[in-house]
């Protein structure tokens, strides 16, 4: 004879590791029940009965005799006998899958009373109250779950009730308990539905609505929603009854073994005495708190308390759950780890690692980046009484308030004055420019990849995006959601990390590194091998790189050192010059400028290395636009303005011109122009060096690295090094300043030549925003807004190689590079300082390839730090 399977095991036969087969509350009965506490004795149907009931439209073979076998113990157990008319056994009937799908499935109460147990059951407890209470809401549970019968109708009886009787909650007498029974029986009639007065079919019809509610419309949404498979199947736990409605000294509630919110060592509890099962998730009555069982029932409350304790022990994790007392005793029905806040996670590890629960190690890997990341954006301050006009994809972290606008070019005529939140039923490719002077975005349509979703992440920006419940006219310039109409100018509140937005500006909350948090990156950098640097453009980014705990500068571009109002003029005369000593001229107005930029820049990064960039970008971006010029010319021959400006504007409408380019990132920048302008990077390195020199005078330690852009042949490098170790030696005190020399690698070709780079070369640093461009082939400023959206939301990429580098086409150049270079010289400095060295990905993986440290945004570093230490582990 074939085997049959195993597809009933009681509680003390099994154990948490068996969650896929009994399900997170199966497993977690078993669990506690083996650790000795106080669970009321059951079994559990297993998932693959599920599975087999739900192919083949019945249980599957000997099932049923193992639940009878199983039920049978239990009788035995409890000493009472299921469908005994004197001493009936009641149980519940409750789904359980193994990912928790928190209130998706069903779960039927007091399975086994009818007519004449309800008599049983009353005189058995002497509380003939009670019993018909738990009756009515069989009835009622079992009508709506297994028949189907709509919640309102049950709903409107007992409010009937209430109304008659002028009851403001939820408590009957048996008479009214009486009536209401037979209301429901009405409803039922109304449907064609009788109530099973048979307790074995009550308990064969609950099994197959639990196992149906699988494939409930609403479990198979949420299950796509969270990327939950739908093969794994729900358990059953059949358990006996307890009950919370006997009276004051009963409750029902639900705990959690720490504040969730905040993460402080304090149990936090919501219950309701004399209740039953749903009530207090229902919010049928306000709920009484943690203090008020300590006075209310001390036994029950210092019983808790041991149980919370001894659960987290356990289950090394801060515990949710779900208890009734009955008459005074208390029993657990469920545990699983407890959801909680970004801050309350924090909160948590480092006091198991200060209690001796959990290690230091365990801490860092509990803590997700994406998690700590959300400690670092504003968030919105809720008092958690604030009712959200509606909830979508939380997009994009951050929170944002501001008066809604229905167009970009609403936004963009509005401009920067106001805050706002831009309300589209989607955004695409026009709304780009618009996006960029609103604070957030709040979209009707599209997913986690879409064109909003991706835009707002690359611009740091709160998003909401997909509410398919509000409908958004751009034309009339309304939104409305919930029978609410809102036009441009009303203010709201969008949460990016939560998905929820509201009416009104709500308080947000400036993000703060607190003291836990500072903790966990404390015990972060003891374990992380790659150093994390910053890449900050001035002294100010500077300072906050280093406070957020940055080891040095990665990158300091060095373009906007020729912006200010004072140099621009210098520096459009210096790319007018038509001879060298023209330039130069120039540059040496520039020069003391620059000293004093990296004076301030070497001060607060004494005793770190800072990396200076030379000049990057094509001349043309410090020209103005070609159009203004022409107009400006024009106005002169017209008469208006000064004609004795005519020959320059004609001579900056000429440089600009000759500057133009087809693909200006592709063109005339970086080395480039400083191998035919020399002396553009003398000016530069002359200024470094003497800045260096200067602050070594005043007594302090400073590490300069000098930086070339866009190397792709080594015979660029080998040039301008020569040259500029000879402008550097003209220097007075040079011989005090340490520096080191080195290119960045963003361009294939240097990837691949990078043994004969480093022979010229003291560092390497990736580029990877360029490196990506050209590897790929796709300008990231066009790809961002133009086909990035399309490509994530179509499956052709799997992420934003902008975002994340991708390791199988960028990553293997990374390799290959770093591979190359250390061979030609083993002590070779090599990091990566592009956009994605910020990203928890992307440094896991330079950490795999040898990289000795990742450059980061400075608000980026505490991230990078975690995810530098977790990925050592
Ligand atoms: P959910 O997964 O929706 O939380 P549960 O199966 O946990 O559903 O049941 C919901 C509630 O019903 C429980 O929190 C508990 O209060 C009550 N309940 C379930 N089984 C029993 C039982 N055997 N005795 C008393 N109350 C029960
Ligand atoms: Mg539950
Ligand atoms: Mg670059």
């Amino acid at each position: 004879m074939a085997q049959i399977e195993k597809f009933v095991y009681r509680f003390d036969e099994g154990g948490k590791e068996m969650v896929d087969l009994l399900g997170g509350k199966g497993a977690g009965l078993a669990e506690m029940t083996k650790i000795g506490l106080n669970v009321p004795p059951g079994f559990t149907i297993t998932t693959k009965a599920c599975i087999a009931f739900l192919k083949h439209g019945g249980f599957p073979e000997g099932m049923m005799d193992q639940v009878m076998q199983a039920l049978h113990d239990l009788e035995n157990k409890v000493g009472r006998v299921f469908g005994d008319e004197k001493n009936p056994l009641l149980v519940s009937v409750r789904s359980g899958a193994p990912v928790s799908m928190p209130g998706m499935m069903d779960t039927v109460l007091n399975v086994g009373l009818n007519d004449s147990t309800v008599e049983g059951l009353a005189f058995m407890t002497d509380n003939r109250r009670f019993a018909m209470d738990a009756y009515r809401r069989l009835i009622q549970m079992f009508g709506e779950i297994v028949y189907g019968l709509p919640h309102e109708e049950f709903r409107e009886k007992i409010e009937e009730v209430k109304r008659m009787r002028g009851y403001d909650e939820d408590r009957f007498t048996v008479q009214d308990l009486q009536g209401l029974i037979d209301q429901y029986t009405v409803i039922y009639r109304k449907h064609g539905k009788i109530f099973p007065q048979d307790p074995e079919t009550q308990l064969v019809e609950s099994i197959k609505s639990v196992f149906n509610s699988w494939n409930s419309k609403r479990a198979v949404a949420y299950r796509k929603m969270n990327g939950i498979p739908d093969d794994m199947g729900t358990a059953v736990s059949i358990v006996a009854m307890v009950f919370g409605n006997m009276g004051d000294d009963s409750a029902t509630g639900v705990a959690f073994t720490r504040d969730p919110n905040t993460g402080e060592k304090k149990v936090f509890a919501e219950y309701l005495t004399n209740a039953q099962g749903e009530d207090v998730v229902a919010g049928i009555r306000t709920p009484k708190y943690i203090d008020d069982m300590q006075n209310e029932m001390p036994q029950v409350y210092a019983d808790l308390m041991k149980t919370c304790d001894i659960l987290e022990h356990h289950y090394r994790d801060m515990q949710d759950i779900e208890f009734t007392v009955e008459r005074g005793k208390l029993y657990l029905l469920q545990t699983r780890t407890g959801k909680r806040s970004a801050k309350a996670a924090i909160r948590i590890a480092i006091d198991m690692v200060d209690e001796g629960i959990i290690s230091e190690e365990e801490a860092l890997m509990r803590i997700t980046p994406a998690t700590f990341d959300r400690t670092m954006h504003p968030q919105v301050k809720t008092t958690g009484r604030e009712i959200p006009l509606g909830k979508g994809l939380a997009a994009s972290p951050g929170a944002a308030s501001g008066m809604i606008v229905f167009s970009s070019e609403r936004a963009l005529e509005i401009g920067k004055s106001k805050k706002m939140i831009l309300v589209r039923p989607e955004t695409t490719a026009d709304d780009v420019r618009g996006m960029a002077v609103c604070e957030g975005f709040l979209t009707q349509k599209g997913g986690m990849t879409s064109h909003a979703a991706v835009v707002a992440r690359a611009m740091g920006k709160p998003a909401v995006v997909g509410v398919e419940s509000m409908s958004v006219n751009a034309n009339e310039k309304t939104l409305t959601i919930g029978g609410k109409k809102l036009r441009e100018g009303d203010v709201v509140t969008i949460d990016g990390t939560s998905g929820y937005f509201y009416e009104g500006e709500l308080p947000v909350e400036k993000p703060t590194v607190d003291d836990y948090s500072k903790r966990l990156l404390e015990i972060a950098d003891k374990y992380r091998r790659l150093g994390v640097r910053a890449n900050a453009n001035t002294p100010e980014e500077a300072k906050i790189a280093r406070e957020n705990g940055a080891e040095g500068i990665g990158l300091a571009r060095t373009e906007r050192m020729f912006l200010g109002n004072d140099r621009i003029g210098i520096m459009r005369s210096m790319i007018m010059s038509e001879t060298p000593e023209d330039r130069k001229k120039y540059l040496d107005q520039l020069l003391p400028m620059q000293i004093h930029d990296f004076v301030e820049f070497f001060r607060t990064m004494e005793g770190y290395p800072v990396i200076i960039r030379l000049l990057d970008p094509p001349l043309h971006e410090f020209l103005p636009n070609k159009e203004d010029i022409i107009r400006q010319i024009y106005d002169v021959n017209n008469g208006k303005g000064k004609i004795e400006d005519l020959p320059y504007l004609e001579k900056l409408l000429k440089t600009v011109r000759d500057l133009e380019e087809f693909n200006p990132m592709l063109g005339f920048r970086g080395c480039r122009v400083g191998l035919v302008y020399p002396e553009i990077y003398d000016m530069q390195v002359r200024a470094i060096i003497e800045a260096a020199a200067k602050v070594i005078e005043e007594g302090r330690e400073i590490y300069p690295e000098i930086m070339i852009p866009l190397v792709g042949h080594h015979n660029e490098l080998r040039k301008i090094r020569a040259r500029l170790e000879e402008t550097a030696k003209s220097v007075r005190n040079h011989e005090k300043v340490k520096y080191k020399f080195g290119t960045m690698i963003e361009i294939p070709r240097a990837c691949v030549t990078a043994d004969k780079i480093a022979q010229y070369a003291d560092f390497f640093s990736f580029g990877t925003n360029d490196l990506t461009q050209m590897t790929f082939g796709y300008s990231r400023d066009d790809a961002e807004g133009k086909f990035m959206f399309f490509y994530l939301e179509n499956g052709i990429l799997e992420s934003d190689p902008f975002s994340s580098v991708d390791r199988d086409g960028v990553g293997e150049l990374m390799k290959m590079a770093v591979e190359r270079g250390k061979r030609a010289k083993p002590d070779l400095e090599v990091g990566i300082c592009g956009e994605q060295g910020g990203d928890p990905d992307t440094i896991e993986f330079c950490d795999e390839i040898g990289l000795d440290y990742v450059s980061a945004s400075p608000h980026r570093i505490p991230v990078a730090r975690l995810a530098a230490a977790r990925s050592s582990i």
